[in-house]
């Protein structure tokens, strides 16, 4: 169908519309003319993606003299397709109506490991294997010394794509990874570099956050990027994370062990050179003598990935002149590892600024923040000197310069922290020193100050005025969407007590009651009786889930849930997490029914962001997901080190009090879990969040619009009896034949022609 926005005609592929995504596309075209930056929350399952797509094509098709750029940012390789999928019938939809003139080019860029055609590289087994196996054979030594001696092998795809020149271009069209894959594999193209360079040309580039928001990626891929970009971070309700996770490092005594190894084997290969080769060290110096803005000039395949945490005019800049020559830059490096490798030798837990650990490693190993703050190209300036290939064996060195450029670059925001052990298992020494950053807003802030929208979007925004604060930014737009149905099909309740009327939580001091893990056990038992197919519960952690079935199998209630279904159980390794959710999924479709036991979180020391793999990315849609129960409020472990610093900085900086930062932090959590039940209109069903303290207004409230429009009271306070009458109650409702279009009450399909009224009544509303 095809309708009016005020002056932009929107193409969208469907004949029909929800009200909510009209709204959608309203409000993203106000941010679109205000030239400015916006959050929007709709739930998952009203078509958000395609609502974007087609406003934002639409909107560069209306305004061919001011062409914007859409930069697509998804978490996942799985999401990225997806949207590709969305993108391709709709650019299909508009070439039909619009012909030649609607054609774009689309293209999705992700690593090597997921392009490369080249089947002795790709098999490798993770990303680093395959990007080192690559710079073997495309590295510009490695394919001089193979023009003298064809014995040396490279890539012909690589080559292939060298020789075609400027011919080497994508025809205009929408092109997923498979099909760049495809692309490739029948022009005999690299489909990896073939994106690298089409993603400047293209009008729409979908790929991940880390292409804008990691400073080591975002400097190859996104600086050509010009400033008439429309920017979406899609399913970003933990955006905050990524970005903190983003400029964060963790020094381990492997990773310092590892370093000095690569020092050791730089040190032969800089003794090596000299003997056969000085020249390429001379030349090297003169190099940085010149500054390390000049490396935008080397062949595609040497270039490493920049650092932009470094402005400009310091690139410009000579590198220092300690760090100039190869073997002093060593000499640095091994001071700066033993120095480390003193720090973590601590016996107690220290926090410090990066100020003070610059001035303490200055004062002991007279390093300063400047030669700190360069070691990161400095080293990477090196390995390209020393024709290093095997990139993947010198990760370790790699994490020590990229500690010392963030800690020589960020005064603030930023804290030192060194942890003899871990909190939750003091008798095994496991030392590390984390650089932890605080502040959201220092990754992403380029990205707001470079391009003029930047949409930030998923089904879990609220509160939706703390991201604003995190992220420090001012959004022109900002709302929240709810579903519109044609009836009732969520039924979310609180459930603050067992049959027995003791209350029930995982609150610290109520965790290891008997009597919690028993209601717990009976609520899930009988749930299982009564609701047909799939359910899905989520525990606040690894460590409670496994106490709980413990306990559940020692009391036999373990025993009974399994006479009505049968019982699955995510685990930390993924291969059986996957095979267990297979079998959950047969068992659905079987008919047999299943309960599916996950976590949604896991705590990692090293990291705010680790969620369970289900919660996050598994989607119990239909029958593979009739009730979903939550059980307990699931908070980050408060007694985390790097989260006790991460929310002290939010008090100081932000005034963020602990309290509601971590009430909204594990409020989303629950959300997303739950929210996993729902992922279109046609579906239903039922979400309990089991803890008394669902039922405090201050927790509650923060749970997002969509769910709480469907939380009325009468689903508050629940026991375990009255949640079951009301499940037995939603379930007849929900097996009634209904009118799916809504025709005879709520509206919640709209034609073109319902559009179009809407759309005078607003202008002459405007008029008037
Ligand atoms: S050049 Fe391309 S095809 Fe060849 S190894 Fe590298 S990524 Fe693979």
């Amino acid at each position: 169908m095809k309708f009016q926005i005020e002056d932009v005609t929107v193409y969208f592929p469907y004949d029909h519309i929800y009200p909510e995504q009209h709204s959608y596309m309203v409000e993203l075209k106000r941010a679109l003319d205000a030239k400015g930056h916006c959050l929007l929350e709709m739930p998952t399952g009203t078509g958000k993606t395609i609502a974007l797509l087609s406003l934002i094509t639409s909107y560069a098709l209306s305004k061919p003299s001011n062409p914007i750029k859409l930069i697509y940012c998804t978490r996942t390789v799985h999401e990225m397709e997806k949207t590709l999928a969305e993108l391709k019938l709709l650019h299909d939809y508009q070439v039909r109506h619009l012909g030649p003139s609607a054609r774009l080019l689309a293209v999705g860029l992700s690593s090597r490991k997921n392009l490369c055609i080249n089947p002795a590289v790709v098999s490798a087994e993770n990303r680093d294997s395959v990007d080192a196996g690559c710079r073997k054979l495309t590295a510009s030594w490695v394919r001089a010394l193979a023009v003298e001696n064809p014995n040396i092998p490279t890539c012909s795809f690589f080559d292939n794509y060298e020789k075609s020149g400027s011919e080497a271009i994508l025809p205009p069209g929408v092109y997923t990874l498979q099909d760049l894959r495809a692309f490739g594999k029948q022009k005999g193209w690299c489909p990896y570099f073939l994106a690298r360079h089409m993603v400047q040309f293209a009008n729409v580039v979908v790929y991940s956050y880390q292409y804008l928001l990691d400073p080591k990626v975002a400097g190859i891929i996104s600086k050509e990027m010009q400033r008439e970009c429309v920017v979406v971070f899609d399913e970003a309700h933990n955006i905050d994370n990524v970005c903190i996770e983003a400029l964060s490092v963790s020094v381990r005594r492997q990773t310092l062990e590892g370093a000095t190894r690569n020092i050791s084997r730089m040190s032969q290969e800089i003794e090596r050179f000299k003997a056969t080769d000085a020249g390429k060290l001379r030349a090297e110096y003169n190099r940085l003598v010149e500054g390390l803005a000049q490396r935008g000039n080397l062949p595609i395949g040497d270039t490493w990935l920049s650092n932009p945490a470094l402005p400009e005019d310091i690139l410009k800049e000579a590198v220092p002149g300690n760090i100039r020559r190869a073997e002093h830059f060593l000499s640095v490096l091994r001071r700066l590892v033993q120095y480390i490798k003193g720090r973590l030798l601590s016996e107690n837990f220290e926090k410090e600024s990066p100020v003070s650990f610059v001035a303490s490693l200055n004062a002991q190993v007279g390093l300063d923040q400047k030669t700190l703050k360069f070691c990161y190209d400095r080293l990477h300036s090196l390995m390209m000197t020393l024709e290093i290939t095997d990139t993947d064996e010198f990760l370790s060195i790699q994490t020590i310069c990229d500690f010392a450029t963030l800690v020589g670059t960020y005064a603030r925001g930023f804290s030192i922290i060194i942890e003899p052990y871990d909190e939750r298992m003091p008798h095994i020494p496991d030392p590390i020193l984390q650089l932890s950053c605080h502040d959201a807003s220092l990754a992403i802030r380029p990205v707001f100050e470079r391009f003029q929208s930047v949409v930030i979007t998923s089904g879990t925004l609220s509160p939706i005025d703390l991201y604003p604060r995190l992220l420090s930014f001012n959004p022109v737009v900002s709302r929240s969407f709810t579903m519109s149905l044609t009836r009732e099909c969520i039924c979310p309740m609180v459930l603050t007590r067992g049959s027995d009327q003791l209350p029930v939580s995982t609150k610290y001091d109520m965790r290891s009651d008997p009597g919690v893990a028993r209601n717990y056990g009976r609520l899930l038992l009988e749930m299982a009786a009564v609701v047909p197919d799939g359910v899905v519960c989520f525990f606040v952690s690894y460590s409670y889930m496994d106490a709980i079935i413990n306990t559940w199998n020692e009391t036999g209630i373990l025993k009974e849930i399994m006479q009505h279904k049968l019982v699955f159980i995510e685990t930390q390794d993924v291969v059986e997490t996957t095979l267990a959710l297979d079998n959950y999924r047969k068992a659905c479709d079987c008919g047999r029914g299943a309960v599916f036991f996950s976590v949604a979180r896991c705590f990692l020391r090293t990291s705010l962001l680790c969620r369970g793999k289900v919660a996050e990315g598994i989607d119990f849609d239909r029958h593979y997901g009739r009730l979903v129960i939550m059980f307990g409020v699931p908070f980050q472990y408060t007694l985390s080190k790097i989260l006790l610093a991460r929310l002290e900085y939010l008090r100081d900086t932000f005034q963020i009090k602990e309290g509601d930062f971590l009430t909204f932090d594990a409020l989303r959590q629950a959300a997303q879990c739950v929210g996993r039940v729902i992922r279109s209109k046609a579906d239903y069903g039922m979400m309990i969040f089991a803890d008394k303290r669902y039922n405090r207004h201050d927790k509650r409230s923060k749970l997002p619009g969509w769910i709480l429009s469907h939380l009325r009271d009468a689903y508050l306070n629940l026991s375990t009896d009255m949640a079951l009458h009301t499940a037995r109650e939603f379930l007849r409702k929900m097996a009634q034949p209904y009118d799916k279009t809504g025709a005879s009450g709520k509206r919640t399909l709209l034609s073109q022609e319902d559009v179009e009224k809407m759309s005078s009544a607003g202008a002459d509303e405007a008029m008037f």
